[in-house]
């Protein structure tokens, strides 16, 4: 009897134990389904090293990506790395330490886009420089395009379409360069799904609600947009959201943190930036 019930302890030890590790595992499994927004086996070491390989494959490639000489244009430089500094010196991009931050300006102008890598390189088109107005445009375009790799959205993107496996590869400086090349070339029209776009969106407000400029930048660049029947749709109006709900969702996200809409046009030293392109 004694052993029936000390065997009888030990079963409903055993179940209870049993039951533990199961609710333990379903507990564990919905985190892991909220946390799979972040890129669980690519981590901020991985991305930066993706990142580099896949800014020496645009460097190397001046066909696809004719960069703009710095020795030759030193002012357009000093300009886009004072709007750069600018959104980094905000207090708001989460990985300004952490990440390595280079900007350069692609040589192109009918492409109207902005562009940055896992780990903050970040790539801007003249094409789009020359369409805008104001230096709040396109600092609320490049705060789009910093928070892509800030909240980690670009290494998620290209975690799903590439597989973990080439991403780990490239990171290692292992791929074949035709691999690299593909990547290179994918990251500028990569797709980064709707909640991200609309993440991306309210990271440039938050961005430029700690700098001088208008922090609704980002909506002003899609009402200019959104009239001109443009060819080449950018990476910030090619996914899903409607360009409308976006303006709108800006511009309810600059209401919210109480930052200023009404900051006069930055346009003067813009128009310089614009003059010392070639
Ligand atoms: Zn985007």
């Amino acid at each position: 009897m004694l052993s029936f019930v000390r065997n009888f302890h030990f079963y409903i030890n055993i179940i209870m134990k049993i039951n533990y590790f199961l609710f333990t595992g379903l507990l564990l499994t919905i985190i892991g389904l909220h946390a799979c927004q972040k890129p669980l086996l690519f981590g901020l070491e991985q991305q930066k090293a993706l990142g580099l390989q896949v800014r020496d494959q645009i460097l190397a490639d001046p066909q696809t990506y004719p960069i703009l000489d710095e020795k030759q244009y030193p002012q357009a430089y000093q300009h886009i790395r004072r709007i750069t500094n600018n959104i980094l010196n905000s207090g708001k991009v989460e990985m300004k330490s952490q990440f390595t931050w280079e900007v350069r300006i692609i040589k192109d102008d009918k492409t109207l886009n902005a562009f940055c890598t896992p780990g903050g390189y970040i790539f801007v088109y003249t094409g789009l420089i020359k369409y805008l107005d104001t230096e709040d445009q396109l600092a609320g375009v490049m705060g789009h395009e910093i928070a892509h790799a800030d909240r980690q959205h670009s290494a998620r993107a290209m975690e799903k379409q590439y597989g973990v496996g080439l991403m780990v590869e490239i990171a290692l400086g292992k791929a074949k360069s035709e691999e690299l090349k593909q990547v290179a070339n994918g990251l500028i029209g990569l797709k980064f799904s709707r909640d991200h776009e609309y993440e991306a969106d309210a990271y440039s407000v938050n961005y430029l609600a700690g700098t001088q400029y208008r922090c609704n930048g980002a909506a002003d660049f899609f009402v200019k947009i959104g009239g001109s029947g443009a060819q080449q749709p950018p990476e910030f109006m090619s996914t899903h959201p409607n360009p409308g709900n976006r303006v709108e969702a800006i511009n309810a996200k600059a209401k919210t943190i109480n930052c200023p809409t009404d900051k006069p046009d930055n346009k003067t030293e813009y128009q310089k930036f614009k003059n010392s392109l070639p």
